[in-house]
């Protein structure tokens, strides 16, 4: 048997959940059985535990976007009993029961090895909104933004995706401008190394003429709306901005001037569906240069029996940094 937060999803569309134990039989098919440690709450994990926000096909479910553990067994010849692994995305904790269990049966094609320098627990501080965040810096480095080049904005930057970006960026030499609708949270952002704190409503204004003053070089963007379309219009000329998040809305109000004046790059980051290569990359990458005391900093730890309490909060933008919840606990 092993025990999981199993949700369903009433007639009201609400969506609630209970700590159950399960027949190893309840498992879905996958060819590596995970005997998970460590899970952990994301924007989309919110969303799966509330309402299940038309991303999960089939109740009751098992939620968790994210999960790291040990190998249990496996018919993959890639992975033997014992190995570390981590999982994001592939849609697991969506189409296929996650993390938020102390068993998972998975395909081992989604599995990456841990790199030996990251435990399950900081695999699951960093989660998906932490390598989320490493790809928007890989991606601003392959557009040519270096430190040399000047600021770079992150949005969203007290939640978990900025606060990581945040961090990484800082270690890696560049000037980082914290955007947050949480000043309160000045000290932890500069703790992590932000050089300047924005407040959001600097760039809550919709930008009222196509380009507004040349300011940064890159962008990390996790919110979209008005913020991103105010962003785009100060990045300076051949810059470029890695979008990944809607936490303020889907759609913005922006103009093409800035491309066609500024010859500007926006990158879209999906994390879920990236195929394995350029996963490796960014997984070896935040072994190398995402401070573990910093990361350490943005912890929360929670339990199962927590995630239907904090999932609301999320969505609501107040949780600050990093959720780790301990399956077993
Ligand atoms: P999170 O921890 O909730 O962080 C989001 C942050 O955005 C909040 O902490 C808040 O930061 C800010 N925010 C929230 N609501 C806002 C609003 N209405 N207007 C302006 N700012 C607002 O969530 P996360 O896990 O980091 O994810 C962030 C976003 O990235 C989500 O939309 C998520 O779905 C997306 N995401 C996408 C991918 C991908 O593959 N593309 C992967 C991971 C995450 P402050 O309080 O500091 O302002």
């Amino acid at each position: 048997t092993f025990r999981a937060l199993l949700s369903e999803q009433g007639a009201d569309r609400k969506v609630t959940s209970t700590i159950q134990t399960l027949d190893d039989s309840r498992l879905p098919t996958g060819d590596v059985t995970v005997a998970v440690d460590y899970s952990t709450l994301n924007y989309k994990d919110g969303l799966v535990l509330t309402s299940g926000g038309g991303l999960v096909k089939t109740w009751p479910h098992v939620g968790g976007i994210d999960l790291a553990g040990t190998v249990f067994s496996s018919d993959n010849p890639a992975f033997r009993a014992g190995d570390r692994v981590v999982l994001n995305g592939y849609r697991v904790g969506e189409l296929h029961w996650g993390g938020y269990a102390s068993r998972a049966r998975v395909k081992g094609d989604w599995l990456v090895k841990l790199p030996q320098a990251i435990s399950a627990k900081r695999a699951m501080a960093i989660g998906t909104a932490g390598y989320t965040a490493m790809l928007c810096v890989l991606a601003l480095e392959k557009h040519g933004v270096t430190p040399a080049r000047g600021e770079v904005l992150v949005t969203g930057a007290a939640g978990g995706v900025g606060s990581v970006a945040v961090a990484i960026l800082a270690k890696l030499g560049y000037q980082v401008v914290a955007a947050t609708g949480r000043p309160q949270e000045a000290d932890y952002l500069k703790g992590l190394g932000a050089a300047a704190i924005m407040e959001r409503k600097e760039l809550t204004e919709a930008p009222d003429r196509p380009l507004l003053s040349e300011r940064f070089a890159g962008v990390v963007d996790t919110v979209s709306g008005v913020m991103f379309a105010r962003a785009l219009a100060m990045v300076k000329y051949g810059g470029a901005a890695a979008v990944c998040g809607l936490a303020g809305g889907a759609s913005f109000p922006g103009s093409i001037v800035p491309f066609i004046l500024r010859g500007i790059t926006v990158c879209g980051i999906d994390s879920v569906m990236l195929p394995m290569t350029p996963r490796l990359e960014a997984w070896t990458r935040l072994a190398t240069d995402l401070p573990l005391e910093k990361l350490d900093a943005m912890v929360v730890d929670a339990r199962l029996d927590d995630l239907p309490g904090l999932a609301p909060q999320i969505l609501k933008g107040q949780v600050r940094g990093r959720v780790v919840v301990d399956v077993n606990a």
